[in-house]
């Protein structure tokens, strides 16, 4: 199979627009047939996702996007199952505490697994890499040009394993940027076009992956794939 992974895209188990049924159907009518669906704290979209890849031909990874919080600002985490630890009772319930926006009795779970800080409202970037790491993510930083220049050194120097080289609102140099540092300081690079609707933002396949990367990406992140 030639591959063109589309590895941020978002659905109605979250913030989108589309099922995650539709949203399989219209990566195959784009050209683009390998997905990762990234919906925000959940994982909800997966299975009926994985559903509509085996009818259209789609391939699907499990994956999910967090916020944390990096001296008060906000940094996006994405991260790529390697194995069915997602559908962990523990981690589906911390999700649940997430998306009810209560961080702290999250942290309490979290706190029998890794250190975390108790008295933070929010998660640290750090607390959220080892949180998704822990149920069998390879953790990467989302869409690095958002990100406050001044911390973004910092940023880049917490324990990734790949960055988001690749985004569908990135410049061509922006593009060339990051895909030097990742191939620099990182196993791995992915990309994505952050899709959530039609006519806001950009569409599925705004930016992929061509078939080289998607193996790259593939081998190095260990990444789980439905066909
Ligand atoms: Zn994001």
């Amino acid at each position: 199979m030639f591959m063109r992974g589309d590895l941020q895209v978002h659905s109605t188990a979250s913030d989108g627009k589309l099922s995650p049924w539709e949203v399989v159907k219209e990566a195959s009518n784009r050209g683009i047939n390998i997905i990762a669906l990234t919906d925000h704290r959940t994982t909800n979209g997966i299975a009926e996702a994985a559903s509509a890849g085996r009818k259209y031909g789609v391939a699907v990874i499990p994956a999910i996007e967090i916020s944390t919080r990096y001296k008060g600002k906000s940094v996006h985490l994405l991260g790529y199952f390697t194995d069915t630890g997602f559908t962990h009772g523990t981690f589906q319930e911390i999700l649940r505490l997430l998306r009810a926006k209560k961080v702290k009795e999250a942290k309490t779970i979290l706190s029998n697994f890794m250190y975390v800080d108790p008295y933070k409202e929010s998660l640290s970037v750090y607390e959220g890499i080892n949180l998704l790491r822990l149920f069998g993510a390879s953790v990467v930083l989302a869409h690095p040009t958002r990100i406050d220049r001044r911390f973004l050194p910092e940023v880049l120097s917490l324990p990734f394993d790949g960055i988001e080289a690749k985004y569908c609102r990135n410049s061509a140099s922006d593009t060339s940027f990051y895909t030097q540092i990742a191939n620099a300081h990182f196993s791995f690079y992915t990309g994505g076009s952050d899709f959530h609707r039609y006519g806001r933002g950009c569409l599925i396949g705004g930016a992929y992956l061509n078939d080289q990367e998607m193996r790259s990406f593939l081998q190095n992140s260990g990444a789980l794939v439905f066909y």
